[in-house]
């Protein structure tokens, strides 16, 4: 592990360091989900150490709501950090606004050793040279310029105000980039231009801090996604301009919708964003499962991964270099897997929320009943959501009867009607005569009624079901029956005849 390339300083531990670095400008996405997740894995499966540091040098951008979300996200998926902002740890501060003095230490030391200049160029003269530099079809466009001015210029642009950035001078020699997903590429250093290391107004970039702090907090590893491959030359540039040590790096391929674009907040909204999912009602098991296999396999045919098999097998060998496709259909299914599994009981406590969200109980006094509920409903949930369309009709009589229900099965016609009518009055009367209100019972009752008049099963079965719940599907009409009560039965069949 402590081989690094271009021979600079290797990292001094054994044990794998990994971390999560996001900048706190918007929500967790699924992009950002699975580099926490494959950090995380690689950690736990190495017993390593995972480290959650804030990259908020962009202060304009970086808001508490932000972080506030991402930790919200992280905590959720259950991706617990060992070090981190919040924990504390031995490499602290791990908020990089807090570590200012740190990177000024780093850049006097680039600036005194030659390894860095300050750049007096105006954005206008930066466009001019731009300009130029195309026009001349130079691979860099700024021509480092700044690098010689004589100190009469500097005085002359000081006095003007002009705040200077500092530009990190690129090596002449290739730089090797050792990606263990991507493979080995030597990075021509005339692709490579004099990267702003820290803004004018002084606060460091990206590039400077994330590579500082990767040495600093003995990172190992670094997953990240490929969006990032363009930084990773320059990152190696001031690593071993400061002769700091350099992790080993693996660039995850993209995230891409169906049509192969990225997936991104930009374009996809919020159907990218983590949060958005846990409300909805999806499960923690089914979300890792599923963001884990997006750019990871283990042997091309097995889906379902629990956490611990995902420890026990992630590995980066299995990460593949190609883009891999968000498809929602897919974590539909996972979910539905894993709710599917859970016990009658924890399926209950996991709807209770959700019931309560939508105002449908305050309080989880009548459990056992509850639990028949779920337990009528069966498999037919796909997220947790979905119970209070499913069950809305168990707590309020305030529903709509389905048009399109109403037509088939309680008929078009006035004569057809009437004959519905007729029909529910009778088993209002069956069910209210019943001598014991449960399942076989009521269930012998009705039948009994049908087959002797002549009436098909289906047809009074469905006119009861809309009459009591709306719609003409559902679980089991007889539980439906018993677990609304013999009271509430006979308020709604009445309430259905008037309306028909
Ligand atoms: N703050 C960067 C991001 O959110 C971190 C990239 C990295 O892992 O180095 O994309």
């Amino acid at each position: 592990m402590n081989e690094t390339p271009n021979g600079t300083t290797p990292v001094v531990t054994d044990k794998v360091r990994v971390r999560m670095a996001p900048s706190p400008t918007g929500f967790l996405h699924i992009g950002g989900a699975r580099t926490a997740l494959f950090n995380w894995l690689f950690a736990k499966h190495h017993n390593g150490t995972f480290i959650l540091r804030i990259d908020d040098t962009d202060t304009a951008r970086s808001t508490d709501e932000s972080m506030h979300e991402i930790y919200t996200a992280l905590q959720w998926l259950g991706l617990a950090w060992d070090e981190g902002c919040d924990k504390g740890g031995p490499y602290g501060p791990y908020v990089q606004s807090e570590r200012k003095a740190i990177y000024d230490g780093y850049v006097t030391q680039l600036l005194e050793s030659g390894n860095a200049y300050h750049c007096y160029c105006t954005p206008e003269e930066l466009e001019e040279i731009r300009e130029q530099a195309r026009a001349d079809k130079q691979t860099r466009s700024y021509d480092g310029r700044c690098q010689y001015l004589t100190s009469e210029a500097v005085d002359r642009f000081v006095a003007e105000g002009r705040k200077p950035t500092v530009r990190i001078k690129m090596p002449d020699t290739p730089i090797l980039v050792d990606d263990l997903v991507l493979g080995s590429r030597n990075i021509d250093p005339a692709t490579l231009e004099d990267e702003v290391i820290v803004r004018s107004n002084g606060m460091p970039n990206y590039n400077l801090t994330s590579i500082i702090d990767d040495a600093e907090m003995q990172i190992t590893h670094v997953i990240r996604g490929t969006e990032h491959l363009n930084n990773t030359p320059k990152q190696i540039a001031i690593a071993n301009a400061l002769g700091l040590a350099v992790p080993q790096f693996a660039h995850i391929p993209l995230v891409l919708d169906n049509g192969g674009r990225k997936l991104s907040k930009r374009h996809h909204g919020d159907l990218v964003a983590v949060n958005r999912y846990r409300e909805q009602g999806y499960l923690r098991e089914a979300m890792l499962n599923f963001v884990a296999r997006l750019g990871w396999s283990y042997d091309d045919k097995q889906e379902i991964f629990s956490v611990d098999e995902l420890i026990e097998k992630f590995d980066l060998a299995r990460v593949g270099k190609s883009g891999s496709v968000f498809d929602i259909k897919k974590l539909e299914w996972l979910n539905s897997h894993y709710i599917n599994q859970l016990s009658l009981s924890a399926r209950t406590d996991a709807v209770i929320p959700f019931w309560q969200a939508a105002d449908l109980i305050d309080s989880t006094e009548k459990r056992d009943w509850l639990e028949n509920i779920v337990a009528a409903v069966g498999e037919r949930l796909t997220t947790l959501q979905d119970i209070i369309p499913q069950t809305r009709y168990f707590f309020t009589d305030e529903f709509a009867y389905d048009p399109k229900a109403v037509k088939k099965w309680w008929g078009g016609s006035e004569e057809k009607r009437g004959k519905t009518s007729e029909i529910l009055t009778h088993l209002g009367q069956i069910l209210e005569e019943v001598p014991s209100f449960d399942v076989e019972t009521v269930e012998a009752a009705i039948w009994k009624y049908t087959d002797e008049n002549d009436i098909k099963r289906v047809a009074a079965m469905q006119a009861l079901r809309i009459a009591l719940t709306g719609t003409s599907f559902g679980p089991s009409l007889f539980d439906i029956v018993i677990l609304l009560g013999k009271d509430e039965v006979l308020k709604r069949i009445p309430k259905a005849i008037a309306h028909l």
